[in-house]
């Protein structure tokens, strides 16, 4: 997929899937401002070509603002930013919930009303909104705050979609299965026996191993490019919801 000409903002890409995007869009030949709250994560992109980074806390609808400000116009969004909490309906705490809400959810309508407006005025724009297959696709047990905000996020990518569809907008979805990053390494190491978890995480993905989060930025470019697509959810999971 070929992205020359095109500028692109990332959330959450100090690492992980976020970061690998950031990496795959400039390599697709885009521009791309990599945002995140962890600046030394950030400062690992200094090398590469076509990258600025921006400190940038989505959790803040002035910071986002302001950014998109000073580096937009932006032709795509890739918001990837989310957090994982444990629990179930019953014992989870209600002001995780609405951390997981604020910073996976309402962190996007943040973004999209920051940057949608300049693509409307050039009838053409790109949204990428990150799920999970535990969402709407696919229950997965004790993930309740995860599993409900994420598939409220399929559900405001179909909005957005349905919205703009007839004035060059493009709004999708990437729901992946269990990916290897920094947050996943921080969540096996937490539940105590290490290889007991990371082999529990792999076996509910029948390709019997993690994605990369090279794997997905690869579909995050294809979706920023794909012209004919919106308003999908596009699985990217091992199998997992075969
Ligand atoms: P990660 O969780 O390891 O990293 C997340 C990044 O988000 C960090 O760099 C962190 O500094 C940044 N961040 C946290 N709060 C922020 C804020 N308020 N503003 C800006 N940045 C903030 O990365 P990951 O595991 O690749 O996850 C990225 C996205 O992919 C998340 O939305 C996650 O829910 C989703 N996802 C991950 C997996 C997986 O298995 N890793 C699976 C499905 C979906």
């Amino acid at each position: 997929m070929n992205l020359k000409n095109k500028h692109v903002l990332v959330t959450a890409a100090g690492q992980g899937i976020g970061r690998a995007s950031a990496i795959a869009f400039a390599r697709a030949g885009a521009t791309v401002v990599a945002t995140d709250i962890n600046t030394e994560a950030l400062a690992t992109l200094d090398a590469e070509d076509g990258i600025i980074t921006r400190k940038l806390d989505v959790l803040n609808d002035e910071a986002v603002r302001a950014v998109v400000a000073e580096t937009g116009p932006f032709d795509v969004l890739f918001n990837c930013a989310g957090v994982v909490h444990g629990g179930t309906v019953l014992d989870m705490a209600d002001k995780d919930l609405d951390f997981a809400f604020d910073l996976n959810v309402r962190a996007m309508i943040r973004t999209i009303r920051a940057v949608l407006p300049s693509m409307l005025e050039r009838g053409d724009g790109a949204i990428i909104n990150m799920a999970s297959v535990a969402s709407s696709i696919k229950g997965v047990p004790n993930r309740f705050a995860y599993t409900v905000t994420k598939a409220a996020v399929i559900g405001l990518t179909k909005s957005v979609a349905a919205d703009y569809v007839t004035q060059g907008i493009r709004c999708n979805a990437i729901c992946p299965g269990t990916v290897e990053s920094p947050s996943l390494q921080d969540r096996m190491r937490a539940q105590g026996d290490y290889d007991a978890a990371r082999a529990a995480f792999i076996a509910r993905q029948p390709m019997g191993r993690l994605g990369t989060p090279e794997e997905i930025a690869d579909l995050a470019v294809y979706i920023a490019g794909a012209t004919y697509t919106s308003g999908q959810a596009f699985a990217i999971d091992g199998g997992w919801t075969i």
